[in-house]
Protein backbone atom coordinates (compact mmCIF):
# COMPACT_ATOMS: atom_id res chain seq x y z
CA UNK A 1 0.00 0.00 0.00
CA UNK A 2 0.81 3.32 -0.82
CA UNK A 3 0.29 6.62 1.21
CA UNK A 4 -1.76 8.92 -0.99
CA UNK A 5 -0.70 12.30 -1.60
CA UNK A 6 -3.58 13.46 0.52
CA UNK A 7 -2.98 11.73 3.59
CA UNK A 8 -1.41 14.72 5.89
CA UNK A 9 -4.43 16.89 4.59
CA UNK A 10 -7.23 14.16 5.85
CA UNK A 11 -5.11 13.55 9.07
CA UNK A 12 -5.31 17.49 9.44
CA UNK A 13 -9.19 17.50 8.93
CA UNK A 14 -9.52 14.30 11.04
CA UNK A 15 -8.43 16.58 13.79
CA UNK A 16 -10.59 19.79 12.91
CA UNK A 17 -13.41 17.66 13.12
CA UNK A 18 -12.59 15.96 16.68
CA UNK A 19 -11.78 19.36 17.65
CA UNK A 20 -15.06 20.21 16.45
CA UNK A 21 -16.96 17.58 17.80
CA UNK A 22 -14.73 17.68 21.24
CA UNK A 23 -16.12 21.56 21.82
CA UNK A 24 -19.39 20.89 21.42
CA UNK A 25 -20.23 20.59 24.70
CA UNK A 26 -19.01 23.79 25.58
CA UNK A 27 -18.96 25.61 22.86
CA UNK A 28 -22.42 28.55 22.15
CA UNK A 29 -24.68 26.58 20.31
CA UNK A 30 -26.07 29.76 18.14
CA UNK A 31 -23.40 31.69 15.39
CA UNK A 32 -21.82 34.51 16.94
CA UNK A 33 -20.39 36.21 14.10
CA UNK A 34 -22.37 38.81 12.00
CA UNK A 35 -22.70 38.41 8.24
CA UNK A 36 -20.20 41.36 7.39
CA UNK A 37 -17.61 39.17 9.45
CA UNK A 38 -18.17 35.93 7.56
CA UNK A 39 -18.18 38.05 4.31
CA UNK A 40 -14.60 39.88 4.64
CA UNK A 41 -13.33 36.33 5.70
CA UNK A 42 -14.32 34.57 2.59
CA UNK A 43 -14.62 37.00 0.02
CA UNK A 44 -11.11 37.59 -0.82
CA UNK A 45 -9.20 37.79 -3.97
CA UNK A 46 -10.20 34.69 -6.37
CA UNK A 47 -5.98 33.49 -6.53
CA UNK A 48 -4.81 33.25 -10.44
CA UNK A 49 -2.31 30.31 -8.68
CA UNK A 50 -4.02 27.49 -6.75
CA UNK A 51 -3.06 27.28 -2.80
CA UNK A 52 -1.67 24.74 -0.61
CA UNK A 53 -4.46 22.21 0.79
CA UNK A 54 -3.63 22.63 4.14
CA UNK A 55 -3.85 25.78 4.44
CA UNK A 56 -7.12 25.83 3.00
CA UNK A 57 -8.18 23.56 5.08
CA UNK A 58 -6.59 26.03 8.15
CA UNK A 59 -7.84 28.80 6.58
CA UNK A 60 -11.89 27.09 5.90
CA UNK A 61 -11.80 25.91 9.51
CA UNK A 62 -10.96 29.39 10.81
CA UNK A 63 -13.60 31.36 8.27
CA UNK A 64 -16.49 29.24 9.42
CA UNK A 65 -15.71 29.64 12.99
CA UNK A 66 -18.05 31.41 15.11
CA UNK A 67 -20.51 30.79 11.89
CA UNK A 68 -21.72 27.43 12.53
CA UNK A 69 -25.08 26.63 13.83
CA UNK A 70 -24.51 24.45 16.50
CA UNK A 71 -26.90 21.98 15.36
CA UNK A 72 -24.78 18.70 15.71
CA UNK A 73 -24.75 19.70 19.77
CA UNK A 74 -27.32 18.20 22.04
CA UNK A 75 -28.32 22.38 23.08
CA UNK A 76 -30.20 22.57 19.76
CA UNK A 77 -33.78 22.93 19.47
CA UNK A 78 -34.72 24.76 16.27
CA UNK A 79 -36.66 24.78 13.26
CA UNK A 80 -36.35 20.66 12.87
CA UNK A 81 -32.49 19.81 12.69
CA UNK A 82 -31.23 16.55 13.37
CA UNK A 83 -27.91 15.54 14.60
CA UNK A 84 -25.68 13.15 12.94
CA UNK A 85 -24.97 9.74 14.29
CA UNK A 86 -21.25 8.56 14.67
CA UNK A 87 -21.64 5.68 12.18
CA UNK A 88 -23.36 7.90 9.55
CA UNK A 89 -20.63 10.82 9.73
CA UNK A 90 -18.39 7.75 9.17
CA UNK A 91 -20.29 6.44 5.76
CA UNK A 92 -20.72 9.70 4.99
CA UNK A 93 -16.49 10.49 5.16
CA UNK A 94 -16.18 7.27 2.60
CA UNK A 95 -19.28 7.95 0.37
CA UNK A 96 -17.07 11.05 0.08
CA UNK A 97 -13.70 9.02 -0.75
CA UNK A 98 -15.27 6.64 -2.77
CA UNK A 99 -16.92 9.57 -4.40
CA UNK A 100 -19.65 6.73 -6.15
CA UNK A 101 -23.12 7.98 -8.22
CA UNK A 102 -25.60 5.38 -7.75
CA UNK A 103 -27.99 6.48 -10.60
CA UNK A 104 -27.43 3.14 -12.48
CA UNK A 105 -26.13 -0.09 -11.05
CA UNK A 106 -23.15 -0.43 -13.47
CA UNK A 107 -22.46 2.59 -12.72
CA UNK A 108 -21.94 2.60 -8.78
CA UNK A 109 -23.09 -1.26 -7.83
CA UNK A 110 -22.18 -1.09 -3.93
CA UNK A 111 -23.81 2.17 -3.53
CA UNK A 112 -26.69 1.51 -6.16
CA UNK A 113 -26.87 -2.04 -3.07
CA UNK A 114 -27.16 -0.76 -0.02
CA UNK A 115 -29.90 2.05 -1.21
CA UNK A 116 -31.97 -1.12 -2.53
CA UNK A 117 -31.49 -2.62 1.23
CA UNK A 118 -31.36 0.84 2.81
CA UNK A 119 -34.62 1.38 1.14
CA UNK A 120 -36.17 -2.05 2.32
CA UNK A 121 -35.66 -1.94 5.78
CA UNK A 122 -37.19 1.63 5.84
CA UNK A 123 -40.16 0.82 4.89
CA UNK A 124 -40.49 -2.07 7.26
CA UNK A 125 -39.57 0.37 10.62
CA UNK A 126 -41.82 2.94 9.15
CA UNK A 127 -45.05 0.29 8.93
CA UNK A 128 -45.07 0.76 4.76
CA UNK A 129 -46.32 -1.69 2.28
CA UNK A 130 -43.59 -4.24 1.59
CA UNK A 131 -44.00 -3.84 -2.10
CA UNK A 132 -43.94 0.19 -2.05
CA UNK A 133 -41.19 1.81 -4.20
CA UNK A 134 -38.40 4.13 -3.16
CA UNK A 135 -36.02 6.93 -3.83
CA UNK A 136 -33.57 8.51 -1.50
CA UNK A 137 -33.46 11.82 -2.48
CA UNK A 138 -32.16 15.40 -1.16
CA UNK A 139 -34.98 15.72 1.59
CA UNK A 140 -38.60 15.74 2.15
CA UNK A 141 -38.69 18.53 -0.81
CA UNK A 142 -37.68 16.53 -2.91
CA UNK A 143 -39.35 13.43 -1.37
CA UNK A 144 -42.91 14.74 -2.04
CA UNK A 145 -41.73 16.21 -5.57
CA UNK A 146 -41.00 12.63 -6.40
CA UNK A 147 -44.25 11.14 -5.00
CA UNK A 148 -46.55 14.04 -6.51
CA UNK A 149 -44.81 13.36 -10.31
CA UNK A 150 -46.05 9.87 -9.82
CA UNK A 151 -49.76 10.76 -8.13
CA UNK A 152 -49.74 13.21 -11.20
CA UNK A 153 -48.68 10.26 -13.45
CA UNK A 154 -51.40 7.98 -11.97
CA UNK A 155 -54.29 10.60 -12.03
CA UNK A 156 -54.10 12.01 -15.45
CA UNK A 157 -53.04 8.51 -17.13
CA UNK A 158 -56.97 7.62 -15.65
CA UNK A 159 -58.34 10.18 -17.43
CA UNK A 160 -56.15 9.16 -20.50
CA UNK A 161 -54.04 11.88 -20.63
CA UNK A 162 -49.76 10.31 -20.86
CA UNK A 163 -47.97 13.62 -18.97
CA UNK A 164 -44.63 12.38 -19.69
CA UNK A 165 -45.65 12.86 -23.31
CA UNK A 166 -47.92 16.00 -23.28
CA UNK A 167 -46.96 17.65 -20.17
CA UNK A 168 -49.45 19.88 -18.22
CA UNK A 169 -50.78 21.77 -21.26
CA UNK A 170 -54.55 20.95 -22.35
CA UNK A 171 -54.12 18.02 -19.32
CA UNK A 172 -56.93 17.70 -16.65
CA UNK A 173 -55.99 20.29 -14.10
CA UNK A 174 -55.28 18.72 -10.96
CA UNK A 175 -56.83 19.62 -7.49
CA UNK A 176 -54.89 19.51 -4.42
CA UNK A 177 -56.54 19.63 -1.22
CA UNK A 178 -55.12 19.66 2.17
CA UNK A 179 -55.29 21.95 5.46
CA UNK A 180 -53.77 25.27 6.19
CA UNK A 181 -50.87 23.70 8.39
CA UNK A 182 -49.53 22.14 5.38
CA UNK A 183 -45.53 22.80 5.26
CA UNK A 184 -44.15 25.08 3.19
CA UNK A 185 -42.21 22.39 0.91
CA UNK A 186 -45.42 20.85 0.11
CA UNK A 187 -45.81 24.58 -2.21
CA UNK A 188 -42.65 23.95 -3.91
CA UNK A 189 -42.98 20.58 -5.22
CA UNK A 190 -46.11 21.44 -6.32
CA UNK A 191 -44.59 24.43 -8.17
CA UNK A 192 -42.20 22.71 -9.65
CA UNK A 193 -44.32 20.16 -11.15
CA UNK A 194 -46.11 22.66 -12.49
CA UNK A 195 -49.15 21.81 -10.91
CA UNK A 196 -49.59 25.73 -9.58
CA UNK A 197 -49.49 26.76 -5.74
CA UNK A 198 -53.03 28.05 -6.61
CA UNK A 199 -54.46 24.70 -7.51
CA UNK A 200 -53.67 23.98 -3.28
CA UNK A 201 -56.95 24.20 -1.67
CA UNK A 202 -56.48 24.78 2.67
CA UNK A 203 -58.67 24.01 4.14
CA UNK A 204 -59.52 24.98 7.95
CA UNK A 205 -58.16 22.71 10.71
CA UNK A 206 -58.97 21.71 14.35
CA UNK A 207 -58.00 23.52 17.29
CA UNK A 208 -55.07 20.89 17.32
CA UNK A 209 -53.90 21.53 14.26
CA UNK A 210 -55.60 18.61 12.75
CA UNK A 211 -57.56 17.88 9.39
CA UNK A 212 -61.41 16.89 10.31
CA UNK A 213 -63.13 14.13 8.06
CA UNK A 214 -66.52 16.60 7.87
CA UNK A 215 -64.35 19.33 6.30
CA UNK A 216 -62.49 17.22 4.05
CA UNK A 217 -65.65 15.51 2.92
CA UNK A 218 -67.21 18.66 1.86
CA UNK A 219 -64.56 19.88 -0.07
CA UNK A 220 -64.06 16.54 -1.84
CA UNK A 221 -68.02 16.48 -2.43
CA UNK A 222 -67.37 20.09 -4.28
CA UNK A 223 -65.46 19.04 -7.09
CA UNK A 224 -66.07 15.26 -7.90
CA UNK A 225 -64.70 14.87 -11.03
CA UNK A 226 -61.37 16.98 -10.66
CA UNK A 227 -58.31 14.55 -10.59
CA UNK A 228 -57.45 15.34 -7.23
CA UNK A 229 -54.36 14.73 -4.40
CA UNK A 230 -55.25 15.19 -0.60
CA UNK A 231 -52.05 15.87 1.14
CA UNK A 232 -52.41 14.81 4.98
CA UNK A 233 -50.07 15.51 7.59
CA UNK A 234 -47.52 13.32 10.31
CA UNK A 235 -46.07 15.75 12.37
CA UNK A 236 -47.35 19.00 12.41
CA UNK A 237 -43.91 21.47 12.37
CA UNK A 238 -46.04 23.81 15.29
CA UNK A 239 -47.83 21.25 17.68
CA UNK A 240 -46.50 17.68 16.21
CA UNK A 241 -50.35 16.66 15.02
CA UNK A 242 -51.16 13.92 12.95
CA UNK A 243 -54.09 13.74 10.89
CA UNK A 244 -56.38 11.35 11.67
CA UNK A 245 -55.30 9.22 8.55
CA UNK A 246 -57.79 5.90 9.26
CA UNK A 247 -60.97 7.95 8.18
CA UNK A 248 -59.19 10.96 5.90
CA UNK A 249 -57.52 8.17 3.55
CA UNK A 250 -61.13 6.19 3.40
CA UNK A 251 -62.69 9.56 2.82
CA UNK A 252 -60.20 10.19 -0.18
CA UNK A 253 -60.21 7.20 -2.30
CA UNK A 254 -63.61 6.88 -1.75
CA UNK A 255 -63.64 9.97 -4.08
CA UNK A 256 -60.90 8.72 -5.97
CA UNK A 257 -57.84 10.88 -4.64
CA UNK A 258 -54.37 10.15 -4.39
CA UNK A 259 -53.04 10.59 -0.35
CA UNK A 260 -49.74 12.06 -0.27
CA UNK A 261 -48.30 11.63 3.55
CA UNK A 262 -45.84 14.32 4.51
CA UNK A 263 -44.02 12.72 7.21
CA UNK A 264 -40.71 14.70 7.63
CA UNK A 265 -40.44 13.49 10.69
CA UNK A 266 -43.76 12.51 11.92
CA UNK A 267 -43.25 9.37 9.68
CA UNK A 268 -40.64 7.90 12.34
CA UNK A 269 -43.41 7.77 15.28
CA UNK A 270 -44.17 4.60 13.10
CA UNK A 271 -40.80 3.42 14.42
CA UNK A 272 -41.87 3.27 18.33
CA UNK A 273 -44.33 1.69 19.94
CA UNK A 274 -44.82 4.22 21.96
CA UNK A 275 -45.98 6.60 19.48
CA UNK A 276 -46.99 3.96 16.68
CA UNK A 277 -50.76 4.78 17.44
CA UNK A 278 -50.46 8.38 15.97
CA UNK A 279 -49.52 6.39 12.71
CA UNK A 280 -52.97 3.96 12.89
CA UNK A 281 -53.74 3.74 9.22
CA UNK A 282 -51.22 5.72 7.54
CA UNK A 283 -49.98 2.51 5.43
CA UNK A 284 -52.81 3.17 3.64
CA UNK A 285 -52.07 6.03 1.43
CA UNK A 286 -50.96 6.44 -1.62
CA UNK A 287 -47.40 8.07 -1.44
CA UNK A 288 -44.96 9.40 1.93
CA UNK A 289 -42.31 11.35 1.71
CA UNK A 290 -39.94 11.87 4.73
CA UNK A 291 -36.52 12.65 6.15
CA UNK A 292 -32.69 10.66 7.10
CA UNK A 293 -31.55 14.31 7.69
CA UNK A 294 -33.32 14.66 10.83
CA UNK A 295 -34.62 12.08 13.06
CA UNK A 296 -32.30 9.33 11.09
CA UNK A 297 -29.39 11.73 11.86
CA UNK A 298 -27.50 10.86 8.66
CA UNK A 299 -25.60 13.81 7.51
CA UNK A 300 -27.59 16.24 5.41
CA UNK A 301 -28.72 15.48 1.83
CA UNK A 302 -31.43 12.84 2.26
CA UNK A 303 -34.75 12.40 1.85
CA UNK A 304 -36.95 9.24 1.38
CA UNK A 305 -40.18 9.20 -0.85
CA UNK A 306 -42.04 5.63 -1.10
CA UNK A 307 -44.78 4.90 -3.60
CA UNK A 308 -47.63 2.56 -3.30
CA UNK A 309 -47.95 1.90 -6.75
CA UNK A 310 -44.74 1.50 -8.45
CA UNK A 311 -45.84 1.60 -12.03
CA UNK A 312 -46.53 4.98 -11.98
CA UNK A 313 -43.42 6.09 -9.99
CA UNK A 314 -41.10 4.38 -12.19
CA UNK A 315 -42.87 5.77 -15.52
CA UNK A 316 -42.57 9.68 -13.98
CA UNK A 317 -39.08 9.04 -13.10
CA UNK A 318 -37.31 6.65 -15.74
CA UNK A 319 -34.91 7.56 -18.69
CA UNK A 320 -33.28 5.37 -21.08
CA UNK A 321 -30.86 6.27 -23.15
CA UNK A 322 -28.15 4.33 -25.05
CA UNK A 323 -25.21 5.45 -23.55
CA UNK A 324 -26.27 4.75 -20.47
CA UNK A 325 -26.28 0.87 -18.95
CA UNK A 326 -29.18 -0.28 -17.82
CA UNK A 327 -30.24 -3.19 -15.92
CA UNK A 328 -32.88 -5.36 -15.79
CA UNK A 329 -31.94 -8.01 -13.16
CA UNK A 330 -31.41 -5.77 -10.20
CA UNK A 331 -32.54 -2.01 -9.19
CA UNK A 332 -31.19 1.27 -11.48
CA UNK A 333 -31.76 3.94 -8.54
CA UNK A 334 -32.42 6.21 -11.73
CA UNK A 335 -35.75 4.68 -12.32
CA UNK A 336 -37.18 6.23 -9.49
CA UNK A 337 -35.02 9.34 -9.02
CA UNK A 338 -35.53 12.42 -10.15
CA UNK A 339 -31.57 13.23 -10.65
CA UNK A 340 -28.82 11.94 -13.29
CA UNK A 341 -25.72 12.10 -11.32
CA UNK A 342 -25.82 12.71 -7.37
CA UNK A 343 -24.79 11.53 -4.07
CA UNK A 344 -24.60 8.20 -2.57
CA UNK A 345 -26.73 8.70 -0.02
CA UNK A 346 -27.64 4.97 0.95
CA UNK A 347 -24.30 4.48 2.57
CA UNK A 348 -25.01 6.63 5.49
CA UNK A 349 -28.41 5.54 5.72
CA UNK A 350 -27.35 1.67 6.05
CA UNK A 351 -24.91 2.35 8.86
CA UNK A 352 -27.25 4.57 10.98
CA UNK A 353 -29.79 1.73 10.89
CA UNK A 354 -27.27 -0.73 11.74
CA UNK A 355 -25.59 1.48 14.10
CA UNK A 356 -29.19 1.83 16.35
CA UNK A 357 -31.01 -1.02 14.89
CA UNK A 358 -35.03 -1.28 15.44
CA UNK A 359 -34.48 -0.60 18.88
CA UNK A 360 -32.49 1.91 18.91
CA UNK A 361 -34.29 4.22 16.54
CA UNK A 362 -37.57 3.25 19.16
CA UNK A 363 -35.27 4.86 21.97
CA UNK A 364 -34.21 7.71 19.40
CA UNK A 365 -38.00 8.73 19.04
CA UNK A 366 -38.76 8.03 22.78
CA UNK A 367 -36.15 10.03 23.97
CA UNK A 368 -36.21 12.93 22.00
CA UNK A 369 -40.01 13.05 22.71
CA UNK A 370 -39.08 12.91 26.69
CA UNK A 371 -36.89 15.70 26.11
CA UNK A 372 -39.64 17.66 24.02
CA UNK A 373 -42.01 17.14 27.08
CA UNK A 374 -39.49 17.97 29.58
CA UNK A 375 -38.50 21.55 27.84
CA UNK A 376 -42.12 22.04 27.34
CA UNK A 377 -42.99 21.74 30.86
CA UNK A 378 -40.09 22.80 32.31
CA UNK A 379 -39.52 26.43 30.50
CA UNK A 380 -43.44 27.06 30.15
CA UNK A 381 -43.72 26.47 34.36
CA UNK A 382 -40.82 29.16 34.62
CA UNK A 383 -42.73 32.83 35.80
CA UNK A 384 -43.21 34.83 32.46
CA UNK A 385 -43.71 31.76 30.02
CA UNK A 386 -46.40 30.26 29.01
CA UNK A 387 -47.66 27.12 27.03
CA UNK A 388 -49.32 27.31 23.65
CA UNK A 389 -49.33 24.00 22.68
CA UNK A 390 -48.23 20.96 25.24
CA UNK A 391 -45.34 18.90 23.73
CA UNK A 392 -46.92 16.18 20.70
CA UNK A 393 -44.19 13.71 19.67
CA UNK A 394 -41.18 16.04 19.56
CA UNK A 395 -42.85 19.40 19.33
CA UNK A 396 -44.12 21.90 21.43
CA UNK A 397 -45.15 25.72 21.11
CA UNK A 398 -44.60 28.22 24.14
CA UNK A 399 -44.79 31.77 24.73
CA UNK A 400 -43.65 34.78 26.53
CA UNK A 401 -45.86 37.27 27.62
CA UNK A 402 -44.74 40.99 28.20
CA UNK A 403 -45.82 41.61 32.16
CA UNK A 404 -46.02 45.47 31.46
CA UNK A 405 -49.58 46.57 32.39
CA UNK A 406 -51.81 47.23 29.31
CA UNK A 407 -49.04 45.02 27.37
CA UNK A 408 -50.72 44.78 23.65
CA UNK A 409 -50.40 41.14 21.84
CA UNK A 410 -47.59 43.15 19.71
CA UNK A 411 -45.58 43.69 23.31
CA UNK A 412 -46.27 39.80 23.58
CA UNK A 413 -45.09 39.13 20.14
CA UNK A 414 -41.84 41.27 20.88
CA UNK A 415 -41.44 39.84 24.40
CA UNK A 416 -41.58 36.06 22.70
CA UNK A 417 -38.70 37.27 20.05
CA UNK A 418 -36.60 38.97 22.89
CA UNK A 419 -36.65 35.67 25.13
CA UNK A 420 -35.55 33.64 22.15
CA UNK A 421 -32.38 36.33 21.33
CA UNK A 422 -31.71 36.46 24.68
CA UNK A 423 -31.15 32.70 25.29
CA UNK A 424 -29.41 32.31 22.20
CA UNK A 425 -27.09 35.04 23.04
CA UNK A 426 -25.99 33.43 26.47
CA UNK A 427 -24.66 30.34 23.76
CA UNK A 428 -26.76 27.62 25.88
CA UNK A 429 -29.58 27.00 23.44
CA UNK A 430 -31.22 27.87 20.24
CA UNK A 431 -35.03 27.76 19.21
CA UNK A 432 -36.64 29.20 17.06
CA UNK A 433 -39.84 30.94 16.80
CA UNK A 434 -42.91 31.50 14.26
CA UNK A 435 -45.86 32.80 14.39
CA UNK A 436 -49.05 30.66 15.11
CA UNK A 437 -52.42 31.33 14.41
CA UNK A 438 -51.59 35.42 14.22
CA UNK A 439 -49.36 35.08 17.65
CA UNK A 440 -45.94 34.69 17.92
CA UNK A 441 -44.44 31.47 19.60
CA UNK A 442 -41.34 29.57 19.99
CA UNK A 443 -41.13 26.47 18.76
CA UNK A 444 -39.69 23.21 21.04
CA UNK A 445 -38.15 20.59 18.55
CA UNK A 446 -35.69 17.84 19.55
CA UNK A 447 -34.52 15.13 17.07
CA UNK A 448 -31.12 14.51 17.88
CA UNK A 449 -29.80 11.39 19.71
CA UNK A 450 -26.72 13.50 21.47
CA UNK A 451 -29.54 15.71 23.45
CA UNK A 452 -29.01 14.71 27.40
CA UNK A 453 -31.00 15.34 30.11
CA UNK A 454 -28.36 17.48 31.22
CA UNK A 455 -28.73 19.51 28.02
CA UNK A 456 -32.45 19.99 28.79
CA UNK A 457 -31.04 21.19 32.10
CA UNK A 458 -28.85 23.51 30.76
CA UNK A 459 -31.51 24.83 28.78
CA UNK A 460 -34.14 25.47 31.02
CA UNK A 461 -31.96 27.33 33.39
CA UNK A 462 -31.10 29.61 30.56
CA UNK A 463 -34.58 30.73 30.19
CA UNK A 464 -34.45 30.65 34.16
CA UNK A 465 -31.71 33.15 34.04
CA UNK A 466 -32.98 35.38 31.35
CA UNK A 467 -37.16 35.63 32.58
CA UNK A 468 -35.57 35.98 36.12
CA UNK A 469 -33.78 39.14 34.40
CA UNK A 470 -36.93 40.52 33.38
C1 LIG B 1 -38.41 19.83 7.15
C2 LIG B 1 -39.78 19.53 6.68
C3 LIG B 1 -40.05 19.42 5.31
C4 LIG B 1 -39.00 19.69 4.26
O1 LIG B 1 -37.95 18.79 4.34
P1 LIG B 1 -36.55 19.08 3.64
O2 LIG B 1 -35.75 17.92 4.03
O3 LIG B 1 -36.06 20.36 4.24
O4 LIG B 1 -36.77 19.21 2.18
C5 LIG B 1 -41.33 19.06 4.93
N1 LIG B 1 -42.31 18.85 5.83
C6 LIG B 1 -42.10 18.98 7.16
C7 LIG B 1 -43.21 18.69 8.10
C8 LIG B 1 -40.82 19.31 7.63
O5 LIG B 1 -40.60 19.41 8.94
Amino acid sequence: MSVPPESALLERALYHALTYLGRLDEAPVAPVVSAEVLRARFDRTLPDRGLEPERILDDLVAAADGGLTGSPSGRFFGWVIGGTLPSAVAADWMTTVWDQTPGLHAVAPAAAMAEEVAGTWLKDLLGLPGDASFALVTGCQMAHATCLAAARHALLERRGWDVVEHGLSGAPRIRIVTSCEMHGSVTRAVRLLGLGSGSIERLPSAADARLEPDVLRAALASAPDRPTIVILQAGDIHTGAFDPFEELIAIAHEAGAWVHVDGAFGLWAAASPAFRHLMQGASAADSWATDGHKWLNVPYDCGYAFVAHPDPHRRAMTYRQDYLTHSDDVRDPMDWNPEFSRRARGFATWAALLELGREGVADLVDRCCRHAEALVSGIGALPGAEIVSPAQLNQGLLRFPSSNVGATEADHDARTDAVMAAVAATGEAMFTGSTWRGRRVMRVSVSNWRTSERDVSRAVAAFERVLGAG
